[in-house]
């Protein structure tokens, strides 16, 4: 059997990575010649008809009370009681920082490795793996020995091939053996994503770093990207300092993006912060360093203090655009 954990919408179907996982998953059953089963927490709703079309044959639904909780330790510890009971050959998940964290607890918990944001997965005398490493600048190609192989797919990795025939699915409820130690965080609030144009949207953002130099020094950033129809980004000294909420840094512990122009003011272009951006289909640099990595890889720079460079660009776009 091949397992797939899914990550549900708010609707209760698969979110689109979780697709992404059970065709990835689909593929593997058939060279393995095994089914696919799926596990996911809650009530079964629709999801059986979804998976039906999927090539799932059973569904282990989850139910326990701390798991609405969100916490990761909770489902990776429900997680591990469904394996070690199942016994597939793998599971596999997506790549979520969610499932992932789940999926480091139910490994630690099993006694088998991880391999994390998996390109591809091939069964063998080892079974191999290439998977992202430094957030995505380099591949390795790695042994996965284990009686149990526990992976997690890079989000957008493999296409979904086409639907699979309809399956009956079998639906199983399963109530893991939790209690209240388990938990090591808690779901305190949910705050939707504010609508419109996002960072992974926006055809143009407009990042600061600590070169901006306080909160108030977005301003300047907030006022370009406006005129622009773009979206403001930051780097992580940006949220460590409190200037910027946390959705919108970019880079490995942040989002990754792939505008059509990326202006990074007063960033330094730190390997964290560059993998998140090097995507973009052009940089533009505001920096007063003119070795700073962020200038020497832009397609453009302008060595100078964003708090000029800025100002003078948004005067100019105005008069152009008589704005
Ligand atoms: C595990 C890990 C994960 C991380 N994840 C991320 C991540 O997701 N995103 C991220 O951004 N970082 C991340 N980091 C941090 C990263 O290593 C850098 O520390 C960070 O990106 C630096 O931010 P910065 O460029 O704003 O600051 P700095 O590196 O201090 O650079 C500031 C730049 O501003 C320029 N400058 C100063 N004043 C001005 C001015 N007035 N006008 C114009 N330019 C000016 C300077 O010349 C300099 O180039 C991570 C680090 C680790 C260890």
């Amino acid at each position: 059997m091949v397992l797939t954990v899914i990550e549900r919408n708010g609707d209760g179907t698969p979110t689109a990575e979780s697709a992404e996982v059970l065709a990835a998953a689909r593929d593997l059953a058939e060279q393995l010649g095994e089914p696919v089963a799926a596990v996911a927490v809650g009530d079964a709703g629709d999801l059986p008809d979804d998976l039906a079309k999927r090539g799932v044959a059973q569904l282990h639904l989850l139910q326990h009370e701390l798991l609405a909780e969100g916490s990761p330790s909770c489902a990776g510890e429900a997680l591990a009681q469904l394996v070690a009971a199942q016994r597939p050959a793998a599971v596999l998940a997506p790549g979520t920082d969610r499932s992932t964290e789940a999926m480091a607890w139910a490994a630690a918990e099993l006694g088998v490795p991880l391999a994390t944001a998996c390109t591809e997965i091939r069964p063998g005398e080892p079974w191999e793996v290439t998977r992202e490493r430094s957030g995505g600048i380099l591949l390795e190609d790695a042994a996965l020995d284990a009686p149990i192989r526990l992976a997690t797919l890079r989000p957008g990795a493999p296409a979904p091939s086409e639907t699979a025939a309809a399956h009956e699915v079998t639906v199983h409820v399963v109530v893991p053996d939790l209690d209240t130690s388990v938990p090591r965080a808690r779901l305190v609030d949910r705050q939707p994503r504010a609508a419109g144009m996002t960072l992974t949207t926006a055809p143009v953002v407009v990042a600061g770093g600590r070169g901006v130099g306080s909160a108030e020094g977005y301003a300047v950033l907030e006022e370009l990207a406006g005129l622009v129809g773009g979206a403001v980004g930051c780097s992580r000294v940006a949220t460590n300092n409190g200037w910027r909420p946390h959705a919108d840094q970019v880079g490995l512990t942040g989002t990754r993006i792939s505008p059509e122009l990326y202006v990074a003011c007063g960033i330094s272009g730190a390997t964290q912060h560059w993998v998140g951006c090097m995507n973009a289909r052009s940089i533009l640099a505001v920096n007063t360093d003119p070795e700073a990595p962020m200038v020497t890889r832009a397609t453009w720079a302008v060595i100078g203090d964003v708090h000029e460079v800025l100002p003078a660009v948004i005067t100019e776009i105005r008069r152009r655009s008589g704005r």
